[in-house]
């Protein structure tokens, strides 16, 4: 059978792991590829077995070669979390401007269609508020979590610059904050923090007063957004995300509520450039894509608990990689 085959960088991540599953299920063939810095073949090790799916453990900053025909990219290789990006804050940037840069020449070199995943990092601490597609952001560049969004800022540039210059056939994702199953437990996102903390027993850190915002999207809604955005012609950024706001404070209440625990909040400082406010304006995507979010924040949830409450044990307390 004469499969489309797709490259997904960042295979062995949270969300790469999710493309995996939903390619397949689309019929593509999927070539996994991944350095595993920060994911884990646990997360697609169910796909092994399957003769359309095959995984390189490749560095993308590195030249990346693969043979015959490939019909889409979809470059998801960076570290994610703040823990991630800033223990290895070179790396990051790497990813963000070789390895995008490698992804392009291969998508040039085969006419395939790229589809790269940015950030609402890119606005920064945003002035504006819910974020459009046409604000240009607050980034502090050279500050610690500026690794992460310059490199993605420089990713959307040179992805714009391919698209421009060499024609090839670009789209860009702004992902707004996603959770879901094999999120990692410890890497220092919000959600997985409390519900953590819950598991173990421990009191729930909010930083700051906890007044601050987010907005959280189940990754099957994003899954279903990306999927859209790449068979779309549109090749301008698109923010995906959901935009039902929540305090942290009130978040980590429906924690407390969700897991039963009897374990209270306390605060701590917060850290520097902590966005204070996020929250998509999904006008485009609806326009565009007819996509809104599915998945309610209960329900999700509920999903994601279940999914770490059962892992073993020894993950609960397990420390960042
Ligand atoms: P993740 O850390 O779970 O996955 C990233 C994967 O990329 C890991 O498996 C890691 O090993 C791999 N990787 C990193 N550098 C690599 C390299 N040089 N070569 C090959 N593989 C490499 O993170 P995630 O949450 O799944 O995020 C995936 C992508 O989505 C990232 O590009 C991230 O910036 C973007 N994103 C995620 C979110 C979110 O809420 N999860 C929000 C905005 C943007």
């Amino acid at each position: 059978m004469d499969r489309k085959r797709i490259l997904i960088t960042g295979a062995a991540g949270f969300l790469g792991s999710h493309l995996c599953d939903r390619a397949i299920k689309e019929g593509y063939h999927v070539i996994a590829m991944d350095n595993l810095i920060t994911g884990d073949l646990k997360n697609i090790e169910h796909l092994f077995k399957l003769e359309q799916f095959e995984f390189y453990h490749h560095d993308i900053t590195k030249f990346i070669h693969i043979p015959g025909k490939l019909d889409y990219i979809l470059h998801f290789a960076s570290p994610a979390s703040p823990i991630d990006y800033l223990k290895i804050p070179i790396q990051t940037l790497k990813v963000g401007a070789h390895g995008t840069h490698n992804c392009l020449g291969l998508a040039k070199a085969k006419g395939a269609r790229i589809l790269v995943a940015s950030t609402s990092e890119v606005y920064g601490d945003p002035l504006v508020h819910p974020q459009t597609e046409e604000y240009w952001g607050n980034v502090n560049p050279v500050g610690p979590r500026g690794v992460y969004d310059e490199a993605k800022r420089f990713m959307e540039s040179i992805t714009m610059a391919y698209n421009r210059f060499h024609g090839v056939e670009t789209r860009i994702i702004r992902i707004f904050n996603t959770y879901g199953p094999r999120m990692r437990l410890n890497d220092g996102r919000a959600l997985p923090a409390f519900i953590g903390q819950a598991l173990r027993g421990e009191d729930l850190t909010v930083f700051g007063d906890g007044s601050q915002t987010r907005s959280f999207c189940y990754v099957d809604d994003l899954v279903e957004g990306i999927y859209r955005l790449l068979m779309s012609d549109y090749d301008m950024p698109v923010n995906i995300g959901n935009p039902t706001e929540i305090t942290l404070k009130e978040f980590a209440e429906e924690v407390i509520k969700l897991t039963g625990t009897t374990q209270k909040i306390v605060y701590k400082d917060l850290p520097v450039d902590d966005p204070k406010q996020r929250k998509p304006d999904i006008t485009k995507a609806k326009a565009l894509l007819g996509w809104e979010p599915k998945v309610s924040r209960a329900e999700g949830l509920k999903i994601t608990y279940e999914y770490f409450k059962n892992l073993p044990q020894e993950e609960w307390s397990k420390l960042p990689k």
